[in-house]
């Protein structure tokens, strides 16, 4: 049984047709990437699957379990987390807090099992325990990503959504954000990633579909995408 499904998803702004009857699923211990242009409807996807949008039809099964009309905190409970676009982060809170608000839903903050999972996000992300006591809004936008990937994972998820990490950041960073993602799978995360970034994206995707207009238009491993020719000349500049 795959760990998330979406079933002929349509979602709407009002007559905006956002999300056109949508099919796909997340295999357990996988990367899987939707890639697409601008208002291709990948965030809009996203944030239906965590709750924050609703559906005008479809269905959404998350571990077995239908969750479409679930609330997002119940979600969360349920081990589906989102790291959002952009600098998401509580800028007014530390690091630290903004850490602590990602677990807000878990009732074991005092045990051992939370202080593995805080050093598990320190390890991955080196830079967020040194700045623990920064201000989240003072902090650069790579760092911001950092603590909003960190603040995702400390829920604990079966599933993460990563609303493209790489935004807006410098070749080296991305690179970095990148192997951190590969990690995240290899601890046993699954992950469901959204990037204009297609080419580092693709590469390490189990599997992939690309978003055209709210549409699935092309599906396969990241392999196969990333060496067909009309998906080089869309989405890769031409070469990988
Ligand atoms: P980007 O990469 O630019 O973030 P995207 O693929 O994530 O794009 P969405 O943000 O999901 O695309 O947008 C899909 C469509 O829905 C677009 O046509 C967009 O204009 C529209 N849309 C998104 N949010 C809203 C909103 N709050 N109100 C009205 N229309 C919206």
């Amino acid at each position: 049984m795959p760990l998330l499904e979406v079933e002929s998803l349509c979602v709407n702004y009002g007559h905006i047709e956002a999300i056109r009857d949508i099919s796909f699923s997340v295999e357990r211990g996988t990367i899987t990437t939707l890639i697409g242009a601008n208002g291709a409807g990948k965030t809009t996807t996203l944030k239906t699957i965590s709750g924050l949008r609703t559906v005008r039809a479809g269905k959404i099964i998350f571990d077995g379990k239908d969750i479409t009309n679930l609330p997002p905190y119940e979600r969360v409970k349920l081990g589906l987390s989102q790291s959002p676009e952009g600098r998401g982060v509580f800028p007014g809170m530390t690091v630290r807090e903004n850490l602590d608000m990602g677990a807000f839903v878990r009732t074991d903050t005092k045990t051992p099992a939370y202080k593995e999972d805080l050093d598990r996000v320190y390890a991955l992300f080196p830079r967020l325990e040194e700045r623990a006591k920064q201000v989240a809004g003072t902090m650069s936008g790579g760092e911001q990503q950092m603590v909003a990937m960190g603040r995702a994972l400390m829920a604990r998820p079966k599933l993460v959504l990563l609303d493209e990490p790489s935004m807006g950041l410098a070749p080296k960073l991305i690179a970095q954000i990148f192997s951190i993602i590969d990690e995240i799978k290899a601890q046993g995360t699954t992950v469901l990633l959204v990037e204009q970034n297609a080419a580092q994206a693709l590469k390490r995707s189990d599997t992939a579909h690309i978003l055209e207009t709210g549409e699935i238009v092309r599906s396969g491993t990241g392999t196969e995408l990333a060496a067909d020719g009309s998906v080089k000349a869309a989405y890769l500049g031409g070469d990988v």
